[in-house]
């Protein structure tokens, strides 16, 4: 059995102190809770970019190897050299770029103004959910044929008391573990797309009043890792049961032809994170060195690098001329975890970005087929020098673009 491996990595790989500070406040990256005071809407530099936050990390000057790499013995063991002076390390600083965000705000003030927007099931695919979250419980999919709980497959569809999707890891219709840490993945990737607007919290791209999230947990342990049979029968169950978006935040060395015929003769649109490098942490072009799902060539599918606020790729997030298709915020993203917020990195939280923006502009043109939506966000993609020749569209993810785009004439 081959395993997937979960694109999500904190970004400062080989820092010993790192803090990104919007405005006078310090947080820490990684996934760590704010303090209730906080205004999470600050720190959603994805969804707009006042250019304000900072991102400072102290590196040992030792970090790229040698002895001093060793844990102190008698120190915490962080694998890295306690500093002892200005000599053993130094502070490399990246400021954000106003204007580096996915432009919501006039795709919010047209979707808000709509009368017609349609129901949307987008299928996340990862770890589990907290769907007791209160930024979440409303986002949640739940199969209305099903009555959770009685030990009956009510709707025949061969999962028993799949009332809020099932967990294929497991084998069972619980789709969170409550008081672990191994669905803090899923939690977060839900929130980006469809946590609840103006209700505290974090904003997600979509809100809870159309777009649903369909949990199929697929990746299980503190790894999350999974295989390939297990994900082939979640796309089928989010097919079968009415998701027409899927969110793939994880990928594999390892091909699968079962997997890409799965997601080739599937009816939805796929978005996928492209990865985060190679064993040390350094973004690959994944055209010469594939990884899957995010490689596979096919028209349903949309594979996300990693922008980092400042403009630039993430230094580990992959990318690819042909392979990649666009890129997206996804450093130092705040979302929803277990039980709070908290912040992770990776291609597995720009895919998310892209998810939720193909969800929004499904649900706002009811004429779209899930190709034109595809079309729609890579041909009005921001146009950037950094990801000429990065990826396939050559910009990143611009929503109020792509809400304005126009379909060419047949
Ligand atoms: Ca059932
Ligand atoms: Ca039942």
């Amino acid at each position: 059995m081959a395993f997937f491996r979960r694109t999500s990595l904190t970004a400062c790989l080989m820092a010993a102190v790192c803090t990104i500070t919007p405005m006078a406040a310090e947080i820490g990256p990684g996934v760590s809770s704010l303090s209730p005071g906080d205004t999470y809407a600050e720190y959603q530099w994805g969804l707009e970019n006042d250019g304000s936050l900072q991102l400072v990390e102290i590196r040992s000057r030792f970090a790229n190897g040698g002895s001093a790499y060793d844990a102190p013995a008698d120190g915490p063991h962080s694998g890295l050299p306690i500093p002892t002076g200005p000599g053993d390390y130094e502070v490399l600083t990246t400021n954000a770029a106003a204007g580096v965000d996915i432009d919501i705000a006039p795709a919010w003030e047209l979707y808000d103004a709509s009368q017609t927007n349609r129901d949307v099931v987008v299928a996340v695919i990862d770890t589990g959910v907290d769907i007791l979250h209160p930024d979440l419980r409303n986002s949640i999919w739940t199969n209305d044929g099903e009555i959770p709980g009685d030990g009956i497959d009510n709707d025949g569809n061969g999962y028993v008391d799949d009332y809020f999707g099932w967990d294929f890891f497991y084998n069972d219709p619980s789709v969170f573990s409550m008081g672990s840490e191994e669905d803090t993945h899923g939690t977060h990737v839900a929130g980006t797309i469809a946590a609840g607007r103006n209700n505290g919290g974090v904003a997600g791209i979509t809100g809870s009043e159309h777009v649903k999230i369909m949990v199929l947990k697929a990746l299980g342990t503190s790894q999350g890792v999974g295989s390939p049979e297990d994900v082939v029968a979640a796309i089928h169950y989010a097919e079968a049961n009415g998701a027409s978006i899927c969110n793939l935040s994880f990928c594999s060395n390892v091909y699968s032809q079962e997997l890409a015929d799965t997601i080739q003769n599937s009816s939805m649109l796929f978005v996928v994170a492209a990865g985060n490098g190679d064993e040390s942490g350094t973004g690959v072009d994944i055209d010469s060195v594939p990884t899957y799902p995010a490689s596979l060539p096919f028209d349903n599918v949309i594979t996300v690098s990693n922008l980092m606020f400042d403009g630039n790729l993430a230094s580990s997030s992959n990318y690819g001329a042909l392979s990649a298709d666009i890129a997206a915020p996804g450093s130092y993203i705040v979302s929803t975890i277990p039980g709070g917020y908290g912040f992770l990195s990776g291609t597995s939280m720009a895919a998310p970005m892209v998810t939720g923006a193909a969800a929004l502009l499904y649900s706002y043109r009811p004429d779209y087929s899930l190709a034109d939506v595809r079309n729609a966000i890579l041909g009005s993609a921001r146009q950037m020098d950094t990801l000429t020749g990065k990826v396939s569209s050559g910009g990143m993810l611009d929503v109020g673009a792509a809400f304005l785009w126009t379909k060419p004439e047949a």
